[in-house]
């Protein structure tokens, strides 16, 4: 659990948009859907504008799961959650991603895989911005970036199986009606005898 920055002995209940800080109920104002520390509104009381963000680490709150501001930059749709489910999860320690597993039981199986697959595309930044540490924003993107790829790799992987294994299926039928089996064919007949 992430400590106030101010009070070290209490619990964090957000960071402050503006820097970045870590700050307790006591310490947070909030002003629309955002918080702000005391001492940025302070500033910005004094100045008429908010202090300037501290470069990169300082203002990253990546990692820090409900606490973490999710930057507008990495905001959209996540190719990688959206193909690789909860392989990407895993990878991202996005742990809810493993409900995608549910797409193996019977029947209904395919309607929890696809709502998992849409979800993760939709939601699937945030939570990897608020599960796991980057380095930066574009850290953040060159490695979903790679694991775009990989989707793009694994999704033509599995086309090219299926239809290796139609064309299998299909030369076996054509070599089976060529040498006169059909369904009719009682299985003894297609045992070779010597
Ligand atoms: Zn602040
Ligand atoms: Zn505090």
């Amino acid at each position: 659990m992430m400590k106030c920055s101010v009070h070290l002995d209490r619990d964090a209940t957000g960071a402050c948009f503006s820097c970045g800080r870590f700050v307790c109920p006591e310490c947070k104002t909030s002003i629309g859907n955002q918080i702000y520390c005391n001492s940025c509104v302070e500033t910005r009381l004094k100045t008429g504008s908010w202090p300037a963000k501290p470069v990169a680490t300082g203002f990253n709150t990546s990692g820090t799961g409900s606490l973490a501001n999710v930057p507008s930059e990495i905001k959209g749709w996540n190719w990688g959650g959206f193909l690789l489910t909860w392989i990407w999860g895993i990878g991202n320690n996005v742990w809810i991603s493993l409900l995608a597993l549910l797409s193996i039981l019977p029947y209904v199986g395919w309607i929890a895989g696809l709502t998992m697959r849409i979800i993760l595309g939709i939601k699937g930044n945030e939570w990897a911005w608020r599960s796991k540490k980057w380095d930066s924003i574009d850290h953040f993107k060159q490695v979903q970036r790679r694991w775009m790829w990989w989707g793009v790799i694994g999704l033509a992987a599995y086309v090219i199986l299926i239809i290796a294994v139609i064309v299998l299926l299909f030369s076996l039928f054509m070599i089976a009606s060529s040498l006169g089996i059909d369904k009719n064919t009682p299985w003894d007949e297609l045992i070779p005898r010597f």
